[in-house]
């Protein structure tokens, strides 16, 4: 037969289970998945041996901030680098944050995100939306559908950054939302009370005493917890769909559950930081650089996030990368409401996961599929184009070792980032080689990618069916 590839011997994971066969690329797409195709192959057909490994979609990180501008820098990661490293760790598909400054209109915003991925990105890209200026950006939303942009994000804190909403715009988004067929992303963070507890710290002898653990202190799990109740409350009430990013806690996680048990239309997506670390990240040397938001917590809390994945409260697993460098985030001087917040993780999600998760039991690797490719697939419009190994789906592939084990070290990744939060550990899962629409771009671990072939994703509004 006249393909292009046949990726053969190795055994092909889908969120259903696994099973034995080839797997046969002409062009962009998959067009046979099926038990000995590389006998079937034309001589012309390059045929990569992968026998003993796994065979996985093209993960899928959803929650990704590359080339942003905020806390007066911009993330040390742009979508060169930060695509890179997607393709090391074996994502394939990012979607990103498009968020408007100032005044900007949606539109305005999607242009600017536009110029900083087309050309730049190694990978396929999509964005989010995100609402910061109420009623304005709300009457905007339906062009942004048009132009495949169904998510939109909204914070619940933030108000120095001006991308602050506050209830009744979250309710009106969420109405708005269903309406549209669209899903409101939910930054859940109890604004008010946490600058409470932030002003209540902020003072140099506090400041002197607890360093960054102020970060952890002045940010306990209700203040998650509570807001999560409450625009799951906005979400049960309007009817539209809700999602909320980078949850932390066990109680965000115990809320979901209950939440989707009474039929409310709730997902959410956790991190592997909130999966793999604890607070304990704060009393080290280095403490600082751990900083996030919302911020890592505790063990217990690590250890109900990955039972909310395994029954499905948890749908997802994104990264929420958003990289600074030693320097950058050494400007905090001390005060940690002047950190910037956030880490890269695009490079080390699949194999922390796979790692920590499924060789240690706590997840089947079909599961990983699910979380980090079928479902964010199907919640964000992508599937079966992306998240799925099978005859039409685009050639996104990521080929990884069942043991082998690389010791994670920024000096030889490709985040630009002169640090890294699991600098030292041994991890396997790094993709082997990685394809991305047919071209490959990671082979035997290395970065081979030429030419900046990401496109850009419009997406559908769906109904998501999920399978966790
Ligand atoms: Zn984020």
């Amino acid at each position: 037969m006249n393909w292009d590839t046949v990726i053969a011997g190795g055994t092909v994971v889908s969120a259903e289970g696994k099973q034995r066969a080839d797997v046969a690329i002409r062009g962009e797409r998959i067009v046979a998945v099926a038990k000995g195709l590389a006998r079937q192959a034309s001589p012309a057909t390059r045929i990569v041996d992968v026998a003993g490994r796994y065979v996985l979609p093209g993960a899928i990180d959803m929650h990704v901030h590359l080339d942003l501008a905020v806390c007066d820098t911009v993330t040390s990661d742009n979508f060169d680098s930060g695509t890179r490293a997607a393709a090391r760790g074996g994502v394939t598909t990012i979607i990103d944050f498009a968020t408007p400054y100032g005044d900007d209109t949606l539109h305005d915003a999607f242009d600017n995100w536009i110029r900083k991925a087309d050309g730049v990105s190694h990978i396929d890209y999509g964005f989010h939306m995100c609402l910061t200026r109420g009623e304005r950006h709300l009457r905007q939303v339906p062009e942004m559908v048009r132009l495949g942009i169904p998510t939109f994000k909204q914070f619940m804190i933030y108000a120095r950054e001006g991308w602050q909403s506050d209830d009744g715009q979250i309710f009106g988004a969420l109405e708005m939302m269903r309406q549209v067929g669209g899903t409101l992303l939910v930054h859940a963070e109890s604004c008010a009370v946490l600058d409470l507890l932030v002003a209540r710290q902020h003072h140099p002898a506090a400041m002197k005493r607890h360093g960054v653990l102020l970060h952890a202190m002045t940010r306990p799990s209700f203040i998650e917890a509570e807001a999560i109740q409450r625009a799951i409350k906005w979400a049960e009430v309007t009817g539209g769909r809700l999602y909320i990013v980078h949850m932390s806690t066990g109680e965000g996680a115990d809320l979901v559950r209950h939440a989707r048990r009474r039929g409310i239309d709730v997902w959410s997506e956790t991190c592997p930081q909130y999966l793999v670390l604890d607070e304990s990240v704060f009393r080290g040397k280095d403490g600082h650089l751990y900083a996030t938001s919302p911020q890592v917590k505790t063990e217990a809390d690590g250890l109900r996030l990955w039972q909310g994945l395994r029954r499905g409260e948890v749908a997802v697993v994104s990264t929420d990368t958003c990289s600074f460098t030693r320097a950058q985030k050494d400007r905090w001087g001390g005060d940690w409401t002047k950190l910037p917040n956030g880490m890269p993780g695009l490079e080390t999600m699949v194999p922390l996961i796979y790692t920590r998760g499924v060789l240690a039991a706590r997840l089947t690797l079909r599961q990983l599929v699910a979380a980090c490719c079928t479902n964010p697939a199907r919640l964000m419009g992508l599937y079966p184009r992306k998240g799925v190994i099978q005859p039409g789906s685009d050639a996104d592939l990521a080929i990884i070792h069942p043991t082998h084990k690389i010791k994670v070290d920024w000096r030889k990744m490709e985040t630009h980032c002169d640090w890294n939060p699991y600098q030292g550990w041994s991890l396997a899962g790094f993709a082997e080689h990685t394809f991305s629409r047919g071209r490959q771009l990671v082979e035997n671990y290395r970065f081979i990618g030429q030419g900046c072939g990401g496109q850009y994703l419009p997406r559908e509004p769906v109904a998501p069916r999920l399978q966790t």
